[in-house]
């Protein structure tokens, strides 16, 4: 136990020094306790590199766990790491291409196998970032979703839907990255509102009698035209609904996706979809192409041409169109059109562009064979779970995300042709075609018994993997005894961009495999967005290196400082004074403990017997911070908790507290000294799950402290200290204080000058000052308190809604200097005023003005108001 600190906190030993400390001494495992507390961590990807996101959402989480383990709860946070099938493939391609090769160069086995490699070598890097975050995840038990058990789990949960008629294979149209060469589900397009054109082309009519315009964003399909649609409700066309039109420049042979001819000469149909509004009110329909288009081919029948293919280059089917690139086709046949006259205008346009969300690149939709897994069926027992509030969603406005989502459920595209994954466990018999599914390869074929089967090439979408965290990474399914003991779980932590990816998922697996759902609260934190709101992006340079961050302002700053700055249940603008004010924070509490420790002399002599006002008041308080932050942390309110902690520390503790004690200490009382130590250490156990290493750092130095680790120790209970008689009596010495510095700085009186106190029907007010004369002698330089009828002459006001005082000033300072000063300083101001009045009251201004910058505008305004009251008080009665 050391008796003093040193000046400055090296938080980078200290980090070092007490997470291998924790983890040697085992406290990162469950440890048996009263009641359970399981989190499962979100798996970062092994191509991850920690970000902000990161930061914010492990933080969250190890607030949690940290809490409930210092309750004495069997805690377990499962950490884990996801193969990423895509996003690492795109890491070994790149290293192949290096190479001058692609991956269909190297070929599937080899492939695979360098895969492996580079997980080796770089799988790990993000979970040795989540250590310096602090994070306390039961490290010992990371699971990896390709490890042999997981493996086998998500082959077992695919084998038993298929065999329940829950997954099925289907022609279809998909989202395909022709870049990436697989299929992609829905949540996988990211959208983006891209500037580009809308294309009038003439249709001339079979019959001669003139045209058709129809409008499109993508004349380059327009050769998969196999119908033209309008809406049937749409008078201009009502005698065209039957006729025929003739596709221009098309006079090759188009096939569908059967073999059969489909000539040039296409129906006009009428179809509900269509929106009248669009362009001319009639739209080509591209069945091959569009999935509107699909759904309409599916209820009329018309076929399928399919003019594009997995390169995204045209086809056979696209004439002397075929083999260019999709770019140069639109080039070629908008140029085309144009010359023979079948291009009536060209209008700017902006469409939403669906890209790749791994690689960026445009997907095309495109016919495709696909696993398919039915949703409807598995959707009821989660969305029953949200709305009769067996799972809540925290911020509450999240469950009509889900609803919606959940009422629209489509099927669930779960096949990929990527190499790096599970592959799909169906074998085709080739003698017999019997498909069957299996988890283990199987020997020959389940029906003739033949050798020669052959299993799908596809592999499953990663989240097919991921959907099954809950209980995959506890051994299922086996049924081992981390799984009965830690399933189901608790709450989940996770961000608003994977609540369909992932999180309902994960519950409609739970409900499907485990007949309970995993966890019974979700709780959604925000994404983390740059000062001015944008997503962070490497491109956009604005994303800072959280280990950059972690060596300038220690991890406990950056915690600190992003809850700090995190609002409940919205995005966060994240910059790096939220980390600065993390530091500060640090700093402040390390002066204090120093403080306190310094004159502590390496003992505790318990609480004193007979107590100041100001002691039980700082009881009381830290009582209030206890039981206000148990409560915030229950209703998941870290960023008010955070505050709550904050501010007692900084204000009531260092402010208020620790000044009153100094007279006391000085003079050889203790007193103060062992109250500050209680307070301290009891206030160390509370910051603790937000700051964990320099709360460790201090408690340790403590003399008062029982046990091996802060970690480890009791959650601060209420101790019965709460004294609301000692709160507003000492809020009153507060106002007194204030009040008298504030009069100090508006009247320029020297620190040295002593003042006195004039009290006016005050009785209580004036009674608790006399009783207190030397807290407000050292506190605020008051060497006197007395009693008036009237206020004094040449006085100032303290400012208190409950008594009334006066600080007499004459022969303090000179009133008449003083009051020349005053006057100019309120001409000043009150010229200010005005000219914000008038900006304020201009509509051009109001009008033109960034909200912020009319916001900011306003606040000042109000600001320079009350101080000129003030100012017009004070003048007043001098
Ligand atoms: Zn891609
Ligand atoms: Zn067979």
């Amino acid at each position: 136990m050391s008796e003093t600190l040193p000046t400055r906190y090296d938080f980078a030993s200290a980090e070092a020094r007490w997470y291998e400390f924790w983890e040697k001494k085992g406290y990162f495992k469950p440890r048996p306790g009263k009641g359970k507390f399981v989190v499962m961590m979100p798996p970062p990807n092994i191509t991850g590199i920690l970000h902000m996101g990161h930061v914010l959402n492990n933080t969250i989480q190890d607030v949690l766990v940290r809490w409930h383990r210092m309750r004495g709860e069997e805690t377990l946070w499962q950490p884990g790491i996801d193969h990423a099938g895509i996003a690492t493939m795109n890491k070994v391609e790149q290293e192949i291409a290096r190479e001058g090769k692609t991956r269909f160069d190297v070929g599937r086995d080899e492939f695979v196998k360098r895969t492996w490699a580079w997980k080796e070598r770089y799988g790990n890097t993000i979970i040795e970032q989540l250590r310096r975050l602090g994070s306390s995840a039961d490290w010992e038990n990371l699971v990896f979703t390709m490890d042999p058990a997981y493996s086998r789990a998500v082959l077992t949960a695919f084998v038993e839907l298929f065999n329940a008629g829950l997954i099925y294979r289907g022609k279809r149209l998909i989202n395909w990255c022709p870049r990436c060469k697989t299929a992609l589900s829905d949540d996988e397009v990211e959208h983006e509102d891209t500037p580009s054109h809308l294309w009038y082309i003439r249709y001339p009519l079979a019959d001669g009698e003139g045209h058709i315009v129809v409008a499109t964003t993508r004349p380059e399909t327009y050769l998969g035209d196999t119908a033209v649609a309008v809406n049937p409700d749409d008078k201009r066309f009502a005698g065209l609904v039957g006729k025929r039109v003739r596709l221009p420049l098309v006079n090759w042979e188009r096939k569908d996706t059967e073999g059969k001819p489909v000539p040039p000469e296409i129906p006009v149909i009428a179809n509900r979809a269509v929106d009248p509004g669009f362009g001319t009110g009639a739209v080509k329909v591209t069945p091959a192409h569009d999935p509107v288009d699909n759904e309409i081919a599916r209820e009329t029948g018309i076929p399928l041409v399919q003019v594009m293919d997995e390169d995204a280059r045209m086809t056979e089917n696209a004439g002397p169109f075929a083999g260019l690139t999709r770019e140069e086709a639109r080039e070629r046949i908008v140029a085309e059109l144009e010359k023979a006259g079948f291009l009536e205008k060209t209008e700017d346009y902006t469409v939403p562009l669906g890209t790749c969300y791994r690689c960026r690149t445009p997907i095309e939709p495109l016919l495709s064979e696909q696993w398919f897994v039915r949703m409807k069926e598995l959707a009821g027992p989660a969305t029953e779970a949200v709305r009769s509030g067996k799972v809540r969603i925290i911020p509450s406005y999240g469950e009509k995300i889900f609803f919606n989502w959940m009422d629209n459920i489509r099927d669930w595209c779960v096949s990929r042709q990527i190499w790096w994954g599970h592959r799909v466990p169906v074998y085709y018999c080739d003698e017999c075609g019997e498909v069957f599914a299996s988890v283990d390869a199987p020997e020959g074929c389940r029906r003739c018994g033949s050798a020669k089967v052959r299993q799908d090439e596809d592999v499953l979408d990663t989240w097919a993997s991921s959907w099954l965290w809950p209980f995959a990474t506890l051994g299922w399914p086996e049924n081992t005894e981390r799984l009965r003991k830690y399933y189901p779980g608790d709450v989940l932590v996770t961000g608003w961009d994977i609540l369909y990816l992932w999180v309902a998922r994960m519950m409609m697996a739970g409900a499907r495999f485990m007949g309970e759902m995993p966890f019974h609260t979700v709780y959604l934190h925000g994404i983390v967005r740059d000062e001015r709101g944008r997503k962070m992006e490497k491109s956009l340079g604005n994303s800072p290196d959280p280990l950059d961050l972690f060596r300038q302002y220690s991890v406990d700053g950056v915690r600190m400082g992003i809850l700090f700055i995190t609002p409940e249940g919205r995005d966060v603008l994240f910059s790096v004074k939220s980390a600065e004010i993390g530091r500060n924070f640090a700093n402040k509490l390390w002066n204090a403990g120093r403080l306190v420790l310094l004159n502590a002399g390496g003992r505790f002599a318990g609480l004193p017997g007979s107590m100041r006002l100001e002691d039980r008041w700082i009881l009381s308080r830290l009582e209030r911070a206890i039981s206000e932050t148990t409560r915030l942390l229950g209703d998941y309110e870290f960023n008010s908790a955070v505050r709550t902690l904050y501010e007692f520390l900084w204000a009531d503790f260092c402010d208020w507290y620790l000044e009153a004690i100094k007279p006391r200490t000085q003079s050889g009382d203790r007193s103060g000294v062992d109250v500050a130590l209680f307070v301290l250490e009891a206030y160390l156990r509370l910051l603790h799950p937000f700051m964990p290493f320099i709360t460790e750092e201090l408690w340790q130095a403590l003399p008062n402290k029982s046990g091996e680790s802060i970690m480890i120790s009791p959650w601060p209970e209420p101790t019965g200290m709460s004294d609301p008689d000692a709160e507003s009596r000492f809020s009153l010495l507060q106002e007194m204080v204030s009040g008298v510095r504030e009069i100090r700085g508006t009247f320029g009186v020297p620190r040295s000058a002593k003042l006195s106190l004039v009290f006016r029907d005050s009785r209580d007010a004036l009674a608790l000052a006399r009783e207190n004369l030397a807290l407000l002698g050292f506190l605020a330089g008051i060497e006197g308190v007395s009693e008036s009828d009237e206020a004094p002459a040449g006085s100032a006001l303290i400012p208190s809604k409950v008594f009334e005082a006066y600080v007499p000033l004459s022969g303090v300072i000179d009133t008449g200097k003083e009051k020349a000063r005053l006057e100019k300083e309120i001409a000043e101001l009150s010229a200010q005023v005005e000219r914000i009045r008038a900006r304020l009251s201009d509509p051009n201004f109001l009008d033109k003005a960034p909200q912020e910058v009319i916001r900011e505008q306003k606040a000042r305004f109000a600001d320079m108001a009350t101080k000129l009251e003030r100012l017009r008080g004070q003048l007043e009665r001098l």
